[in-house]
């Protein structure tokens, strides 16, 4: 039998453990997901990262369920969208994914964006917590809020949100929104954490990668673990799927690190 190397998990605030490195499929049609997925359990990935946004949580899920590893081993995101903010439409909109999903359960549900009506981001994070009271999701997080965005939610909700799902890369560092994770026990996850491929040609990271004699895809990716993120890059090409996954036997020297940061143009 052979021996899958899985990724390292980070600990929620309520001990929920997530794989650091998992697998996004924004952009993925439902035919090209199946097979994406597939090849992304076979190289050892245990998180898949969907949405109702994406229109392929059916084909995610019938993946996750025909994988071959048992559920509980595979951590499933989705994420509630904009039209869906406020308590009862997020119930329907968690259902309504729930059923596409197949799934009896997700591992994490997230707020997708913010409500530019800020009551409602209240309303629907209310839902959340029900939600996951009733045992269909193990933890709630949000995405692309900001510090006083999630802070409201600290204060008023019950729950403190797990995770906030933002753009990061090496070009896009969030050091400001990183540190306020940190202060509030708040997980940092990386959407695009390979700057949608474009930081992979930046010429710091190219420098690095023929230093170290890995890719430029496999550097940053091990640039996030390395800070503490969660990070999960999308690709349907099989050998990239493979070559993300392919960053737990090395390490970034603190000087790699200390380049790195000075390439944060945001
Ligand atoms: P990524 O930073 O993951 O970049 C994906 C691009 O990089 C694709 O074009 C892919 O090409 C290419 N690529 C992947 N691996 C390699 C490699 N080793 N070498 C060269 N090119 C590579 O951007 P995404 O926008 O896809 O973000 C990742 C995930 O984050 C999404 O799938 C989604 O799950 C999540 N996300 C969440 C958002 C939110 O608002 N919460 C917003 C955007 C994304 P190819 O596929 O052709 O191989």
């Amino acid at each position: 039998m052979t021996h899958t190397t899985l990724s390292p998990t980070l600990t929620l605030h309520d001990d929920v453990a997530i794989p650091q490195l998992g697998f996004g499929v924004y952009q993925v049609s439902g035919a090209q997901v199946g097979p994406a997925v597939t090849a992304a359990v076979e190289a050892g990935y245990r998180h898949i990262d969907t949405a109702k946004l994406y229109r392929n949580e059916e084909e995610v899920g019938d993946a996750v369920r025909g994988a071959g590893v048992p559920r509980q081993d595979v951590f499933v995101t989705t994420k509630l969208w904009g039209d869906d903010h406020g308590y009862d439409a997020a119930r329907r909109g968690f259902d309504a994914s729930l059923g596409r999903l197949g799934l009896e359960y997700v591992d994490l549900y997230l707020i997708h964006w913010p409500s530019p009506e800020d009551d409602l981001n209240v309303e629907t994070w209310r839902a959340l917590e029900r939600i996951r009271a009733d045992g269909l999701t193990r933890a709630i997080g949000v995405s692309n809020f900001g510090a006083d965005q999630l802070r409201r939610l600290a204060d008023e909700g019950d729950v403190l949100p797990s995770i906030n799902q933002v753009q990061l890369h090496p070009t896009m560092q969030q050091d400001g929104l990183r540190s306020v994770h940190e202060e509030m026990g708040v997980v940092t996850e990386a959407w695009a954490p390979l700057g949608k491929a474009r930081d992979l040609d930046d010429p710091v990271v190219r420098e690095i990668a023929d230093q170290t004699g890995r890719t430029p895809a496999q550097v940053v990716l091990r640039w996030h673990l390395q800070l503490g993120n969660v990070a999960i890059p999308k690709s349907v090409t099989p050998e990239r799927i493979r070559e993300n996954f392919a960053v737990f036997d090395f390490e970034l020297s603190d000087d790699a690190m200390a380049q790195l940061a000075r390439i944060d143009s945001a």
